[in-house]
């Protein structure tokens, strides 16, 4: 069993609700085992910093039930230059912290590897609203996000009801449909974009349109922000118009932003956070680093954070030079079964979204 002293926890890159349980469930473990807790501020750089501050058990009382994150989160550029690694090592060394189980994405992640690669053993539990990390089937955030815009949609369909109108509803997930799609089959979308499958527009509009023809007052389309044109041009914005001038409907517009990324956790992902972080406490006692806490087939476990990363360049189209070099042909056969049952389950989802008649 490997002996550790002291680790700290930080979250990076964007928050998700249930980070603050998972920090509770890191730092519960940890005391129970022996082992001292330090909070890192502001993600990265808070180590750059040396914004460090103790976690003993009453300091996680009654976060449970809060969305953000009591150690709040930074996007910090400096900690991927020689420099900045430089700082967080020497903060490190100076504050005897011996490991560190990172929350956040992929980029959060990419931090973690760097610092195990500088003899800081580290260990990334995926919290992202957006359930885009291809190694793990769920990541912490994402069934209460997809629970607000539930509730907010649920609020637009009853005054569209009342108005005989239409609302398109843009969420948040510029690589991932995952919300878009899970909600808004949940919701009674008549349609659905996300950007791993290509949007048929007529054939949206079409829907609408003899929806509106059998008697349907209110309507709902939910868009992923990946649609987009680009930054400037929202696609759920022009199809909202395009779909008021071609059938008459009249249609709103309703971007949910940011909203979606807050909120008190639901019980999955108090549950998945308290699971994962007390089972990354676990793995560093084991002996194990440079790993992502995953769910895979329903049950907790770890993928190495090089194929995590490598695997989900695939799966986004994204792969770079020599990405594939350092992993076996039988580990790149796997990977590229997993992007296609991916894909696979994305588009059958998103099939039935269509296959429910209006
Ligand atoms: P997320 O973790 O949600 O994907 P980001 O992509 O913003 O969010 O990454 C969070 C933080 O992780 C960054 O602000 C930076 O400090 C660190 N990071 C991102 N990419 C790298 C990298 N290539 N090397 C080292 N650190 C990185």
């Amino acid at each position: 069993m490997a002996k550790f002293r002291k680790i700290g926890v930080l979250t990076s890159g964007g928050d998700a609700p249930g980070m603050n349980a998972a920090i509770r469930a890191v730092t519960r473990k940890a005391l129970s085992e022996g082992i001292e807790v330090v909070g890192i501020n502001e993600g990265y750089s808070g180590l750059i910093n040396g914004d460090l501050r103790p976690l003993r058990s009453r300091d996680v009382s009654n976060i449970i039930t809060r969305g953000g994150t009591m150690l709040y989160s930074s996007r910090c550029p400096e900690f991927a230059t020689p420099e900045g690694m430089a700082k967080a090592i020497k903060t490190c060394e100076e504050n005897q912290i011996d490991a560190v189980i990172a929350l956040g994405g992929d980029g959060t992640f990419r931090g973690a590897t760097d610092l195990t690669n500088h003899g800081i053993p580290s260990i990334g539990i995926p919290c992202t609203i957006d359930n885009d990390i291809s190694a793990t089937e769920y990541t912490i955030g994402f069934d209460t996000a997809m629970n607000t815009v539930l509730n907010m949609v649920g609020a637009l369909r009853e005054t569209c009801e009342s108005h005989a109108r239409c609302n398109i509803i843009e969420v948040m997930g510029r690589d991932s449909g995952m919300i878009a799609l899970y909600a808004g089959i949940s919701s009674g979308a008549v349609a659905i974009a996300i950007p791993e499958v290509p949007f048929d527009e007529a054939y949206a509009i079409s829907r609408f349109q003899h929806a509106r023809d059998c008697g349907k007052r209110g309507m709902i389309g939910v868009f992923a922000e990946g649609v987009s044109l680009d930054r400037e041009h929202k696609y759920s914005e022009v199809f909202g118009r395009k779909l008021e001038e071609q059938t008459g409907i009249e249609t709103k517009f309703a971007r949910l932003g940011h909203i979606v990324r807050g909120g008190s956790p639901t019980l999955r992902d108090r549950l998945t956070a308290t699971q994962m972080g007390a089972n990354a406490v676990s793995c560093l006692l084991e002996g194990k680093s440079n790993v992502v806490m995953c769910v895979h087939e329903g049950r907790i476990t770890t993928a190495d954070i090089n194929y995590a990363l490598v695997l989900d360049r695939m799966y986004k189209g994204r792969l770079k030079d020599g990405d594939l070099d350092r992993f076996s042909p039988d580990a790149i056969a796997e990977m590229k079964s997993e992007c296609a049952y991916k894909q696979a389950k994305m588009e059958r989802l998103y099939r039935l979204s269509f296959d429910i008649g209006v």
